[in-house]
């Protein structure tokens, strides 16, 4: 009986815990969003919290789209400075290519911690792509970099490294 009336409690505050901090997903982002936290979990990256954090993962028309001023992907934080909305461009979702690299990039900030990588190269975290479409050729290969290389990942090396040279002693 016992058992039945905690396995009651942690269900309810399971749904009033959901019910809290819902987070609206775009139906066309799902999928990728679906397919970034296989590799978080390959990686052993968690992303339960920082989901919960976010109120929107959206396809906007509301981001600058001309010849010099062109922003296909951003994140926007609250007061405190976290991260409360990701935003794809609608245009970048003319492509399923573009919309693969211009999302992973933006959930990439999010949740790996990343800054840009550099200003003008072919990879996920660069400020500018000069080709999406060679990043979507390497995609195997960059994701693999973008997740070994992100500072969520090299932080948890490090500590398992610590626990390892703790355990030696
Ligand atoms: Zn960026």
């Amino acid at each position: 009986m016992k058992k039945y009336v905690l396995a009651l409690c942690l269900f309810s505050s399971v749904i009033i815990g959901s019910a809290q901090d819902s987070v609206d997903i775009d139906g066309r982002l799902q999928p990728l969003l679906t397919e970034f936290f296989k590799y978080c979990d390959i990686y052993g990256i968690e992303y339960h919290e920082k989901l919960f954090q976010l109120k929107n993962v959206d396809i906007t028309n509301s981001l600058p789209l001309e010849e010099g001023n062109t922003v296909l992907g951003m994140v926007t934080r609250n007061v405190e400075g976290n991260i409360e909305n990701i935003l794809i461009n609608w245009a970048a979702s003319i492509d399923p290519e573009i919309l693969k690299v211009v999302s992973f990039h933006e959930f990439a900030h999010h949740f790996l911690d990343y800054k840009h990588t550099c200003e003008d190269c072919d990879e996920i975290m660069a400020v500018n792509n000069a080709s999406y479409f060679n990043v979507a050729r390497d995609w195997d290969n960059q994701v693999k970099k973008l997740f070994i290389t992100s500072p969520v990942y090299l932080k948890l090396q490090k500590k398992v490294t610590f626990n390892n040279e703790a355990g030696e002693k």
